[in-house]
């Protein structure tokens, strides 16, 4: 809490707008009739749990009290009891552990809600694992149905990184057109029915930079294409579908990606998006299907048109709501195309591109934060994150410190002088921890060992005073928060869990920091911690109940850790016992 202690001094708007809270609260409210009559009964009580709340007036309780949307009470077993009514849903949580929901600071829904449409391969760590998911997709699909799968990575599967081929998937798919993309996104693999479909024989040339993979004794393709091979796969021959399928097609995709997040804990989501995707959005509210909370980001391109229709960051309501403007100033670290002050390490050449000029970046922030914008910059670079650094101190020069929360997304690589910036211009680092873990492979022979030093550096970001917001970027990650959890209370790699005291394990956060920012400061970083992201009278009754207590749990169990009860607004939208999911599940 000093952290935000620090960011509030600099903040007095947030000050008052947190005493405004407080007065206007349920909490006073229920002082006040307490008074005169019995408390007015609570719809939900959840009761002898090992409530964190995230709130420091009351960091632990056991029970507390929500009536419609909101908390109304949070205390000891005994105080919580008068709030039960003969219409009061109550959960015996038998002591297990209560935060409030998980709220991704970063993600992409809708792509990654069409994505669980495929089967996804993400750290399948063995051929014949990979063989029996599509084997399951083969059986519930029609003969002929292509299957479409990604991100297999066939690296953690076999020690001499032999490729797979397309006898392996003919075995499980004889009669289905197998097309599976791996981890990169570089290459496909396919199967034999898949390469004759798409007239891919041991004849077809190697287009333009790309490769069919060959047996080097007979010239038969193996079933992999690397690069712009992929092109070669036509995996057409469906019908086209009408305006109409295609937008109860991505209703469905989205409920599909509702269900997912319920069952993960998570209650918010702030996402790339557009006005359509939200209009959509509204109307599966509209349909009682909505059962997270959803902040939307809307591409910089259209910055000034939104200026024009009288939009800014914060329109809508507690449900759906416009976040901020989305910027690019560079790529990944992966492809090597992050934007970055010295050459990289195994590319002595080259120190990436940004994407515009810093001047271009600079008008850009400055005009959205003079009409209410907040802005959100991907910057992995070092190079990149500066210059979102300076733009933002252009806008605070320009137009005044005016609490407008500027975002640096990803901000992996930092220089040492910049991470002290954050703090004092009030950026918040919205970060992904599996990113951390995932790209740890191969950071240090990228960059070197000592510009990783201040790489993904949550620790050193957090002491400098600034405000962290976590999320995973899905689908480039899984949407699971535990995963995030464990990556940055161990920072060690899922997949193979090395090293094992961690990488650059000064870094580390405990488990409390790792969900605080996953609950409280994500909340932050879409200006609604006095709304959400912690469990106190006043605020938005989103609520997790964990299986475990993950405060007491080897770190290597928090991957194992499920999510038994999530709750938002009041209401139970995922309960595991029954494997129910749904708005209107009670
Ligand atoms: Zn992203």
């Amino acid at each position: 809490m000093t952290r935000f202690g620090a960011v509030r001094r600099g903040f007095s708007a947030v000050v008052t707008m947190l005493l405004l809270a407080t007065l206007l609260s349920p909490a006073v409210v229920r002082a006040q009739s307490r008074a005169a009559t019995a408390p007015e009964p609570a719809t939900l009580v959840i009761t002898n749990g090992t409530i964190i709340t995230m709130d420091s007036r009351m960091p632990r309780a056991e029970a507390l009290a929500a009536r419609g949307e909101w908390i109304m009470a949070v205390g000891t077993a005994d105080e919580i009891a008068s709030f039960i009514g003969s219409g009061t849903r109550v959960i015996d949580a038998g002591g297990r552990l209560v935060i409030p929901g998980f709220n991704d600071t970063h993600c992409h829904f809708g792509g990654g809600s069409s994505g669980l449409r495929q089967l996804n391969l993400y750290g399948v760590d063995s051929l014949e694992e990979v063989l029996r998911l599509v084997a399951e997709k083969v059986a519930a699909a029609e003969p002929g149905e292509w299957i479409t799968g990604s991100r297999y990575d066939h690296t953690l599967w076999t020690a001499s990184d032999d490729w797979p081929t397309r006898y392996d998937l003919d075995r499980v798919a004889p009669d289905n057109p197998v097309r599976l993309s791996r981890a990169s996104g570089h290459s496909s693999w396919v199967n034999s029915l898949a390469l004759e479909l798409s007239g891919i024989t041991k004849d077809t040339p190697d287009p333009h930079a790309g490769e069919i993979q060959r047996d080097p004794r007979t010239g038969e393709p193996t079933g992999i294409l690397i690069e712009s091979a992929s092109g070669l796969i036509r995996t057409g021959g469906g019908r086209r579908l009408s305006a109409e399928e295609r937008r109860q097609r991505q209703k469905d995709d989205l409920v599909a990606g509702f269900r997912h997040a319920a069952e993960l804990g998570l209650t918010s989501v702030q996402t790339s998006s557009s006005l359509s995707e939200m209009e959509v959005v509204r109307e599966l509210q509209a349909e009682g299907l909505l059962t997270l909370r959803w902040t939307g980001w809307l591409g910089i391109g259209g910055i000034r048109r939104y200026v024009e229709q009288g939009l800014r960051t914060g329109d809508g309501d507690n449900w759906v709501r416009i976040g901020m403007a989305k910027i690019f100033i560079d790529g990944t670290l992966g492809d090597g195309s992050a934007a970055m002050f010295e050459p990289f390490t195994d590319r002595p050449d080259f120190d990436g591109l940004p994407t515009m000029t810093q001047e271009e970046l600079t008008d850009l922030i400055v005009y959205a934060d003079r009409h209410g914008w907040q802005t959100g910059t991907h910057a992995i670079g070092d190079r990149g994150s500066h210059m979102v650094l300076n733009a933002v101190e252009q806008a605070v020069t320009e137009n005044g410190m005016r609490d407008m929360r500027h975002r640096i997304e990803h901000a992996q690589l930092l220089i040492p002088d910049d991470i002290r910036r954050f703090g004092q211009l009030g950026v918040v680092a919205s970060m992904q921890p599996t990113h951390c873990t995932t790209d740890m492979r191969f950071a240090e022979e990228r960059v070197g060992y000592d510009r990783c030093k201040t790489a993904y550096a949550w620790r050193s970001l957090l002491d400098a005073g600034a405000v962290l917001g976590f999320g995973t970027d899905w689908s480039v990650e899984p949407l699971d928060p535990m995963r995030g959890v464990f990556s940055s209370v161990t920072r060690t790699n899922i997949q193979r869990m090395e090293p094992e005291t961690g990488w650059f394990p000064e870094q580390k956060l405990t488990v409390w920091e790792s969900i605080y920012y996953y609950t409280r400061g994500s909340a932050y970083a879409d200006h609604l911690e006095n709304t959400k992201g912690s469990l106190a009278p006043g605020r938005l009754a989103d609520i997790v109940i964990m299986d475990r207590n993950l405060f007491v749990i080897p770190p290597s169990e928090i991957l194992d850790a499920r999510v038994d009860y999530t709750i938002t607004g009041g209401r139970i939208v995922w309960d595991r016992e029954t494997g129910s999911w749904g708005p209107e599940n009670r």
